[in-house]
């Protein structure tokens, strides 16, 4: 079955037979084989190979707003931290130039037993593994791991955003590397998230006995202050126009009325593979381009497949391309892949009304947000 008819199907499912009691049971984590209780969407999401403008739409075709409200606000949540990082990408950069600072620490032992899952910690070394082996982990044990590894284990959360970021399936620069500062108390400041042993044993289906985790700890700090900038929304010029479709939002193509001269798919994994993502990682996001190759071939005749930046030149100037038209890259290394080329070549990022409308709304905190979403879905259910 073809990845997007798999995930219409999962969420089919999802509202058909589990929504109703998601606000009840999301929070329990029943382990690898028993994922029911959420949806399970998120790896097909962060590649909009499903829109979150289809998934709320599915859910609430089933029950009125108040019956879903809690899925919906989740649904939400990855808008608001991708709005919010847009509007302080700075964020992103020092981050990653913190990992770079970072790098000689991947070498001791702490960091090795952690993401080798061979720590004193039982269900720590579970997670670790598990994360490993199925590029998922539940939404509860993405926060208990992050707290343990900030707190009790006391490793900087940046290695530990950069694990995740690598093995998730679901792996996305704004809602992995936010949540990560969420968890170590930076995003709200001095709000952190403290992992305790009663929390895991209630809400966990294996029990860990003995747990002995720092329960005490206080919110880590930094001297840097971000401020937000405005978001860049590009107009469309589509005069000899090449259009690059990507795996971030896959089904781009399948809603754009706008037509374009050539078309083509970029094939970011080189990069990725330089950031050091997981093959299983590396090998969903293959699936993914060949299923857009795929699109592009039937819809538009076109087998074109460019990997780096030298075959992206060379194919602007063999067909003389005026613009190159891009679905809008969020924050993220295929951004800053594509933001360096942007001095040598017209590039224009296309961004859904969706995106552009909601982004606004990111300016404070979350529960500001959740004010406007009876307003967005008004807008665009
Ligand atoms: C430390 C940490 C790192 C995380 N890293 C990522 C990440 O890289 N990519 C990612 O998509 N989510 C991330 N999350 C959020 C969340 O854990 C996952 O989205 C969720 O577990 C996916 O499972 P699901 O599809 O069954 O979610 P459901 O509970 O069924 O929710 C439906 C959809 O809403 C979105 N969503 C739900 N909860 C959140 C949330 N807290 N933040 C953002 N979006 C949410 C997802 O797209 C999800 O598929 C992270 C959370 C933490 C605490």
């Amino acid at each position: 079955m073809k990845i997007r008819e798999q995930a219409l199907q999962q969420l089919k499912d999802f509202s058909e037979n589990f929504l109703s009691n998601y606000a009840r049971d999301r929070n329990f984590d029943f382990g690898p084989d028993k994922r029911t209780n959420t949806s399970c969407l998120s790896k097909y999401i962060t590649h909009r190979i499903i829109d979150e403008e289809e998934v709320l739409k599915s859910a609430n075709s089933k029950y009125p707003y108040i019956k879903i409200e809690k899925f919906i606000q989740e649904v939400f949540w990855r808008t608001y931290w991708k709005g919010w990082l847009e509007l302080k990408p700075k964020v992103f950069q020092s981050y990653k130039s913190d990992l770079l600072k970072l790098n000689e620490q991947k070498q001791s032992k702490s960091y090795l037993d952690a993401i080798g899952g061979k720590t004193e910690i039982e269900c720590f070394n579970d997670w670790a593994n598990e994360l490993k082996h199925t590029g998922y982990l539940h939404n509860h044990a993405r926060m208990w791991f992050a707290s343990i590894w900030i707190f009790t284990l006391k490793l900087p959360w940046q290695l530990g955003a950069d694990f995740f970021l690598k093995h998730l399936l679901d792996g996305d620069v704004a809602s992995n590397t936010l949540s990560w500062r969420w968890v170590a108390g930076l995003h709200t400041k001095g709000k952190h998230y403290v992992a305790a042993s009663w929390n895991i044993n209630k809400f966990s289906a294996k029990k860990y006995n003995h747990l002995k985790l720092n329960e005490n700890a206080t919110a880590l700090f930094e001297n840097e202050n971000f401020s937000s900038t405005p978001i860049h929304f590009d107009k469309l010029n589509n005069e000899n126009s090449l259009f690059l479709a990507h795996n971030l939002d896959s089904n781009f193509l399948l809603k754009t009325k706008d037509k374009f001269n050539h078309y083509a798919l970029f094939d970011f994994n080189s990069v990725l593979e330089k950031e050091n993502y997981s093959k299983k990682v590396l090998d969903f996001k293959a699936d993914i381009n060949a299923e857009i190759a795929d699109l592009i071939k039937v819809n538009f005749n076109s087998t074109t497949i460019i990997r780096n930046k030298d075959e992206l030149l060379k194919i602007v100037s063999e067909k003389n391309i005026k613009n190159i038209v891009m679905p809008y890259l969020t924050c993220g290394y295929e951004n800053d892949f594509i933001s360096k080329i942007k001095n040598e070549i017209k590039i224009t990022y296309l961004a859904r009304d969706y995106d552009q409308y909601c982004f606004q709304f990111s300016n404070k905190g979350f529960f500001g947000f959740t004010e406007q979403i009876p307003k967005i879905l008004v807008k665009f259910l």
